[in-house]
């Protein structure tokens, strides 16, 4: 499995750690990590009672369908491993890792 070392000009290595998993537990759906992914990773869905994913209406008129709201990974390939999203999580959700999942 490759990984994405850099050496940076001032000598730190940094290597990119990409979002491999969000803790749907934990998870209380402020959007707090969308709002800082600008790569359209993310997506925000409702989860009902049997932990089961639905799309979440912009409309917001199927709330009575699922029980919270949850952030799912939908488009992993574009992330780019800042981890600004694991940063502003209140909630510790993320699980990141050195190779795309
Ligand atoms: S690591 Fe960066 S690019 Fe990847 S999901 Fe988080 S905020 Fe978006
Ligand atoms: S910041 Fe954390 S708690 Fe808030 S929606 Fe994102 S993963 Fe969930």
């Amino acid at each position: 499995m490759s990984t994405f070392a850099i050496t940076l000009p001032s000598g730190v290595t940094w290597e990119p750690k990409f979002v491999a998993d969000i803790n749907k537990e934990k998870c209380i759906g402020c959007g707090r990590c969308f709002k800082v992914c600008g790569r359209d990773v993310l997506q925000l869905m409702g989860m009902d009672d049997e932990g089961e994913l639905i799309a979440v209406d912009v409309d917001g008129d199927d709330d009575d369908e699922y029980e919270k709201k949850v952030m799912t990974v939908g488009n992993a390939a574009n992330c780019i491993g800042c981890e600004s999203c694991a940063k502003i999580c209140p909630k510790k959700c993320y699980t990141h890792a050195p190779a795309h999942a």
